[in-house]
């Protein structure tokens, strides 16, 4: 068998979202499961909203989310350029192919006369086609046409046969009757070619061998793309086309549904190989209740076959959840790392030996962060906490904390330093004097210092605050209750 080749061409018109990076994970994904070659291209024939910024979105993307590929943008390769901007000279030498063998045709139809031959036939119960009026002009008018200024598109001229087949790794084959297609266009009035010709021209001479994108290819450019492969004589690929990607109310997918640009979730405290896992699952299964891969196992265990052709339901919720599983695999030491640098941003890591405690508080937290901004949240919303809020205030006035409070105040405020142990002791000792133990001493404990019925170890984050705001949350509640 020929080598596979894959292709990721995205449009430079918006940042990297997650429709496309799935379409990219997928490809890369079938590609090295079969040893073979990803291509990354950019599509910007829409020079109007094409822009060099998302260029370079769409190439950080790809490198946070660790696909890798083989020929294309920055590195080149044999099957160049990659960019379809600077194409432009194979396309026109496959339109005048087009022209030459009698596939392709020059229109002259304005845009409304088109709309009003649509119109026409839809009175008449008609599909609404192009007509096919400029199909059989003489040469010599056409020239003379041209000549004059007059502008024009190319079409496709549709060929004499019932069915276009497409072959499909998740839908199966499929036939599209010919009827249910028109003469569509292939050269805009502005000379620019359009995306149905530009792709097929450029995965026809990058050899790609097998198409993987979402569904909304599937019935509009799809046989049209095999159409033109045929006309031009080259080999038809397989194509593989995926569910789409829903928000949880099953509508467009958006912000609102937590779908962001890919280059954002760093930002916003997501590991990429949480976000990679979950995005595996949004349309393939490993048919197994298995949950957690890493990119590697990925690549071993996918099979395109397995795509689901129900759309895909992007869960922002589940997504946390990867990443929390994901944040607990990790060492403390590691997630140190990731948190050092806000963490001295913010004013928190002053001297080197904070780092032991930071290491052990991290070791509580960690079932508690989801996301690795959590962390850095975490600590300066204990450093802001002034104190419960009053209306929880009754949750806490019983006899028992009436008795605990000055207790604590008096064991925190013994002349030693200020250690996790220290604190530690002091609770476990302020406890004792007042005859409160176990959840009745640590939840309303809790509840005091944090407003909160859960959450790292409470005396971690007492020790966190520092001595002197501990003593005023507690001396000012006690004037309270
Ligand atoms: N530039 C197109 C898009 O982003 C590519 C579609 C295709 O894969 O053929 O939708």
């Amino acid at each position: 068998m020929s080598k596979i080749r894959v292709r990721f061409p995205p449009s430079p018109t918006g940042n990297l979202h997650v429709g496309n990076a799935r379409t990219a994970l997928f490809n890369y994904l079938f590609c090295k499961h079969n040893e073979g070659t990803f291509v990354f291209r950019i599509e910007d024939t829409d020079r109007e909203r094409s822009r060099d910024e998302y260029i370079q979105n769409e190439i950080d993307a790809m490198k946070w989310m660790g696909i890798q590929w083989d020929e294309g943008i920055e590195i080149g390769g044999q099957h160049g350029p990659y960019k379809q901007s600077e194409r432009m000279s194979l396309y026109q030498e496959h339109i005048q192919r087009l022209l030459d063998t009698q596939h392709a045709y020059v229109c002259f139809c304005s845009a409304e006369q088109v709309e009003m031959d649509r119109e026409e036939a839809r009175t008449n119960s008609l599909p609404p086609r192009y007509s096919g009026r400029c199909r059989n002009l003489p040469q010599s008018e056409v020239k003379t046409r041209i000549a004059n200024g007059e502008p024009y598109v190319i079409r496709f001229k549709l060929p004499d046969q019932n069915d276009v087949q497409v072959t499909d790794l998740i839908r199966g084959t499929k036939f599209f009757p010919v009827s249910s297609l028109d003469d569509f266009i292939i050269v805009r009035t502005d000379g620019m070619p359009t995306y149905n010709l530009a792709v097929t021209v450029d995965d026809a001479l990058m050899e790609i061998t097998h198409i993987i994108r979402g569904e909304d290819h599937f019935f509009g450019n799809t046989p049209r793309q095999v159409l033109l492969y045929e006309a031009l004589g080259y080999p038809v690929p397989i194509f593989a086309h995926m569910p789409m990607i829903l928000g949880d109310d099953k509508t467009k997918l958006s912000k609102r549904h937590g779908a962001f640009a890919i280059t954002e979730y760093g930002n916003m405290g997501f590991l990429p190989e949480a976000f990679v896992n979950y995005m595996a699952f949004l349309g393939w299964s490993p048919k197994t209740e298995e949950e957690f891969f890493t990119l590697d196992e990925l690549i071993q265990r996918f099979e395109v076959t397995n795509v689901n052709t129900s759309p895909a339901i992007f869960d922002y919720e589940k997504l946390k959840w990867y990443n929390a599983h994901y944040l607990r695999q990790k060492s403390c030491e590691d997630l140190f790392k990731i948190a050092q640098e806000d963490l001295i941003a913010k004013g928190f890591l002053t001297n080197e030996k904070d780092k032991t405690f930071y290491l052990q508080a991290l070791a509580h937290m960690k079932d508690y962060i989801v996301l690795t901004t959590d962390i850095v949240n975490y600590i300066e919303s204990i450093d802001a906490y002034n104190g419960i809020q009053p209306d929880r205030i009754p949750e806490i006035q019983t006899p028992e904390m009436i008795e605990l409070l000055p207790a604590l105040i008096r064991h925190f405020s013994v002349d030693e330093k200020w250690s996790p142990d220290f604190v530690l002791n002091a609770i476990r000792n302020a406890g004792k004097e007042s005859k409160v133990k176990g959840k009745h001493l640590w939840m309303p404990l809790r509840l005091i210092m944090t407003n909160e019925d859960q959450g790292p170890e409470i005396y971690l984050v007492i020790y966190l605050m520092g001595k002197e705001k501990v003593l005023d949350i507690l001396k000012a509640l006690l004037s309270k209750i």
